[in-house]
């Protein structure tokens, strides 16, 4: 049976809890153990601090897990695949320094300290860059590194960047981009490559309708065809007619941040009745 390791609390619990159901999968987990059994899918949950998921399904003690790619980088565990990115849990690893700082460019950085908790990351981009820095490893709060005078700068997970500004800091360069991402290890087969196709085919449909709305309206018919220019659909729009005459139904499936933009136009060109409705899946 799959074993899916996920992080036992933190940024990622709720929405890595979340992606399962919305992929139909049901776990209880009111009553949390230290694993946890889906009610209607062959999947085990076992719950881990996400430092420790990388090696976990790197050993083989869980076939998959879901954690931020920024982790996995970190721990560089042996015969880990990240089979799919998930969408949430977006944020990047930045340099910063105090904001006084007349900062010209990466070569700043030489002789200078960096308090971080990433490490190997950080070592890579140095190298990448020929920057001879000193790398100070904090596991708690590197933010804090300048002003308690350990670090000249740090190196550390940034998404609003209002933490930094808070202890006076200012981002400088953004060297890696993260998200939440599903990892498994090469032991995957048989039945269980086939539950994880079943997921992986669910999990697209999950992502790729997160973001659309479903739109319908009612168009006359000498406005069918630019309307029809303005949505462009799965295949194409679906287009009924009506019992009125000269008037049609047309449907069609739009990016959420398109919808305002497209009804302004429709409405330009005639359209009535406009309807913007939730989906809840999308198959492709
Ligand atoms: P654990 O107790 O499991 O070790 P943690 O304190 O190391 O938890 P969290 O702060 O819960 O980790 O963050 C988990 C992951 O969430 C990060 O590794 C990163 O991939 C992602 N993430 C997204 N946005 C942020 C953010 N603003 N700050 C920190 N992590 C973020
Ligand atoms: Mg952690």
């Amino acid at each position: 049976m799959l074993r899916l390791v996920v992080q036992s609390k933190g940024r990622l619990y709720e929405q890595s809890m979340n992606m399962l159901k919305e992929i139909g999968i049901d776990i209880d987990d009111s009553k949390r153990k230290f694993i946890s059994c889906a009610s209607n899918f062959p999947i085990e949950v076992l719950y881990m601090r996400d430092d420790d998921i990388p090696q976990i399904v790197s050993a083989g003690t869980a076939s998959l897990g879901i954690v931020g790619l920024n982790e996995v980088e970190e721990r560089g565990a042996e015969g880990l695949k990240v089979i799919k990115k998930l969408g949430f849990g977006g944020c990047r690893i930045s340099l910063a320094v105090p904001k006084s700082a007349d900062y010209t460019g990466p070569q700043y950085f030489n002789g200078k300290r960096i308090a971080t908790s990433y490490p190997r990351i950080l070592k890579n981009y140095l190298d990448r860059n020929g920057i001879d820095a000193k790398i100070e490893v904090i596991t708690g709060s590197v933010e804090v590194a300048p002003a308690a005078g350990i670090a000249d700068a740090i190196f550390d997970i940034v998404s609003s960047g209002g933490t930094l500004i808070a202890n006076g800091l200012k981002e400088v360069e953004k060297v890696f981009q993260s998200e939440a991402v599903l990892i498994g290890n090469d032991t995957i087969q048989g039945e269980d490559q086939e539950q994880l196709d079943e997921m992986l085919f669910r999990i697209d449909s999950a992502i790729y309708s997160k973001d659309k709305k479903y739109l319908l309206m009612n168009i006359p018919a000498n406005a069918l065809e630019k309307a029809a220019k303005i949505l462009p659909s799965l295949r194409s729009p679906t287009i009924m007619p009506l019992s009125a005459d000269g008037w049609y139904s047309m449907h069609s499936v739009v990016k959420t941040s398109e919808i305002w933009e497209k009804v302004r136009k429709l409405k330009q060109i005639g359209a009535e009745g406009i309807l913007i409705l939730n989906i809840d899946k999308i198959v492709l």
